[in-house]
């Protein structure tokens, strides 16, 4: 049986970027050869960020196509992106298809199997409209997809209107064993403006109906997780975690000094502080943090991309840095998975995104949750009151997560030993489940086996 030339395109965001990587890897390690594509711009910032004398192993190739967007466009406005990327990049894929498939002269390695995020549900299309088979990956919790496909029924029931907007303010539960949700949390309705909202609202839509013809969907869980979701979803198949350790999907470039820093500090001494690729922190929020691990006297390393303060604020509060000097470390950006998996990280305060959240309880380590939109908040549930492995942070009655309460929750966190054995009771159960025997890797087994029919 041949082994199909594999695409695989991901949303354009680091988040999304990195679990498909990894689950291009385990495919390469299968034999597969894998085409991965980028957009222009992120595929620039991916071939800058890449260590020196570093080269992709086996049969991956890298390649890119515009985003339809001019390079000093803001790409974090989803709205806008999701609506360029429409009108432009479905017509660009399938011209490149077209174009690697007719430069090859030898039938196996004409591009036969498209994996694609299940955010960018245009690309399923391409590949349905070019007759080629395809699987869909989805890259965030289980219970969100859940959600989204559940839409109709929310309608139904007149939870939400037909533009997605709720009826009311309340609290809904798929099944017993999910996050409650409030209604005004719903992802979509945390993008920009009403119409923004309703772009990514229809995004949503058009996505849910391209998945129907795909023959997979993947997602990056494991059943131990979530399992009501899987009931759910019956089609939905996890194969993770898939722990991020390429190094050809970073849009920053790791600091990898942190590591030999790591390695000077006493076992179990260091919160590990990141917000992801896209979260923004305001100048106070930003002091307030500050000073709240100031406070807490513990060690720190805080990773401070360039635009965490959307560049309007710069600096630290008067003193801060020669206070902590001897215990805390700043970075632009960390090889997160080594840094979580280090034996001197005590903690991980997080902006609870979906790939921080796996690779988070894949280490054992527990979180303190600071989710500030979109499916983050979700996460955050699972995280301290499903799993029990976090918690959560109260912010003050302006809305600001104050340095004591920070020190605070640092205190709690450190001296709690059911959070510390439950979160490496999840880790034991994460590895099993892509170990010999464990239901994730059996997932990806069967979809190794489907694609070569
Ligand atoms: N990440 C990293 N270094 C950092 C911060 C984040 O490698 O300093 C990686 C992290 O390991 C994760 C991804 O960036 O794989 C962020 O994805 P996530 O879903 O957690 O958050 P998002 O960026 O989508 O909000």
């Amino acid at each position: 049986m041949g082994k199909p030339h594999i695409l695989v395109i991901p949303f354009p965001a680091q988040g999304h970027i990195m679990p498909l990587m990894e689950l291009s890897h385990s495919l390469i390690d299968r034999g597969f050869p894998v085409t991965f594509v980028n957009t222009d711009f992120n595929h620039k910032r991916i071939a800058e960020a890449i260590p020196q004398n570093c080269s992709p192993k086996g049969r991956i190739r890298l390649v890119s196509i515009p985003d339809g967007l001019a390079p000093g466009d803001d790409r974090n406005d989803i709205g806008k992106l999701c609506d360029v990327m429409l009108s432009v990049m479905p017509g660009l894929l399938e011209e490149l298809i077209l174009n690697l498939n007719y430069e090859s002269n030898d039938d196996d390695d004409k591009i036969s199997f498209v994996i694609a995020d299940q955010g960018i549900g245009w690309a399923l299309e391409v590949a349905e409209r070019t007759g080629i088979r395809r699987a869909a990956f989805w890259p965030a919790a289980g219970g969100l997809l859940a959600l989204q496909f559940h839409i109709p029924k929310l309608i139904e029931s007149e939870i939400i209107n037909t533009n997605g907007i709720p009826t009311e303010n309340k609290t809904i539960k798929l099944s017993p064993d999910m996050p409650a949700m409030n209604t005004a949390h719903f992802p979509w309705l945390h993008f920009g403006d009403l119409a923004a909202q309703l772009s990514i609202y229809n995004t949503i839509l058009r996505n849910n109906k391209a998945v129907k013809h795909a023959e997979y969907l993947l997602c990056n869980s494991f059943y131990e997780l979530e399992p009501s979701v899987f009931t759910l979803v019956p089609n939905l198949k996890p194969v993770g975690p898939l722990l991020a350790s390429s190094r050809f999907a970073h849009l920053w470039p790791e600091d990898s000094t942190c590591l030999s820093w790591l390695d000077q500090q006493p076992p179990q001494s260091v919160i590990y502080i990141a917000f992801g690729s896209l979260t923004i922190l305001d100048k106070n929020q930003f002091d307030e943090l500050a000073l709240g691990l100031q406070l807490s006297g513990q060690r720190f390393l805080w990773v401070i991309r360039p635009d965490l303060t959307n560049g309007l604020a710069t600096g630290y509060p008067d003193g801060f840095e020669a206070r902590v000097a001897d215990r805390g470390r700043m970075i632009c950006w960390a090889p997160q998975k080594e840094v979580l998996a280090h034996p001197s990280v005590a903690c991980f305060l997080t902006h609870c995104g979906w790939n921080s959240t796996m690779e988070g309880l894949s280490m054992g380590v527990p979180f303190l949750c600071w989710p500030y939109f979109a499916d983050q908040l979700l996460n955050k549930s699972y995280i301290c009151d499903i799993w029990k492995v976090g918690l959560g942070f109260d912010p003050d009655e302006n809305g600001i997560i104050s340095k004591e309460e920070i020190n605070k929750k640092v205190k709690q966190l450190v001296g709690d030993e059911g959070i510390s054995a439950r979160a490496l009771k999840l880790k034991e159960t994460a590895m099993n489940s892509v170990s010999e025997g464990g239901s994730s890797l059996k997932n990806f087994e069967d979809f190794v086996e489907a694609m070569k029919c």
